[in-house]
């Protein structure tokens, strides 16, 4: 494995990234797999950017209020958490100060739009959302913006790369990660890093870590006999 002008040799390597990321590395990895898998790597997708705003306000919101709520019909706004409910230092912050964290989310944004009005917009659907807040200083506030986040094109599942590759020795995971197993997100993520793990211990002969998902088909024959019935009207 070369990184600039230094150079690590290695038994395997877990290639653990988001997409742009991996997309980037395969791309400049000119001896990593094949044709047909580097041409894979190249097709992940990156999802349009999400904002997080995180905002400490100087007073607390109604105290039915639940600790998350997805939203819909708020503008670009998906949910909002009320941290303090949940999280520790948020928790002691709050005590603390008689204030509350809250955490609005906006998830692929669409272009066009420039970043300060988004997070403007975000305070303004909060507002309509609870409206005790309207009246709250925000004593401080976090926005942070990314891009890299999987984009799954709807049939692209067969396309994404699986944990093995055609190099021995160099597996991936990561949330773009096909894995076989009904799971997404994190979950996909770690499960992903449990196989890359049992793949290169199994090449060394040695046993794995089990993996345990739901049942993925009814677990008796009738059941299984019914459903396919049923899938076949
Ligand atoms: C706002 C938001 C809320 C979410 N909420 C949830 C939720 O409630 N539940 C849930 O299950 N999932 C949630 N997700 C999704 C979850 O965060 C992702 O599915 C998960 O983080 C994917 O993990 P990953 O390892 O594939 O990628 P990432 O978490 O993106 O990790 C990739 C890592 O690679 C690093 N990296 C990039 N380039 C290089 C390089 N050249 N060298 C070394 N390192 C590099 C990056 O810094 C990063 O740390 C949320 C995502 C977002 C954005």
């Amino acid at each position: 494995m070369a990184t600039g002008d230094t150079e690590e040799r290695s038994d395997a390597v877990v290639l653990a990234l988001d997409p742009g990321a991996l997309r980037a590395v395969v791309a400049g990895s000119c001896g990593l797999g094949d044709e047909s898998w580097r041409a894979r790597v190249a097709r992940l997708r990156t999802a349009p950017p999400f904002l997080v705003s995180r905002l400490w306000l100087d007073r607390p919101v109604r105290g039915d209020r639940p600790g998350f709520l997805g939203t819909s019909g708020y503008g670009p706004l998906d949910n909002v958490s009320v941290l303090n409910r949940w999280e520790g230092e948020a928790a002691r912050w709050a005590a603390r100060t008689g204030g509350s964290v809250l955490e609005l989310h906006a998830y692929a944004l669409s272009g066009g739009v420039g970043r300060e009005t988004r997070q403007k917009e975000l305070l303004a659907e909060l507002h309509r959302v609870y409206p005790e807040t309207r009246r709250a200083r925000v004593v401080d506030a976090r926005h942070e913006w990314r891009a890299d986040c999987p984009l799954f094109p709807v049939g692209g599942y067969g396309d994404r790369p699986a944990v093995t590759t055609p190099t021995p020795g160099l597996v991936v995971a990561g949330d773009a990660v096909r894995t076989g197993l009904p799971v997404a997100l994190m979950e996909r993520a770690a499960t992903s890093g449990f196989l890359a793990a049992n793949a290169l211990l199994g090449s060394w002969g040695l046993r794995g870590h089990p993996l345990w998902t739901v049942p993925e088909e009814g677990r008796g024959a009738l059941l299984r006999w019914a459903a396919r019935a049923a899938h076949d009207v």
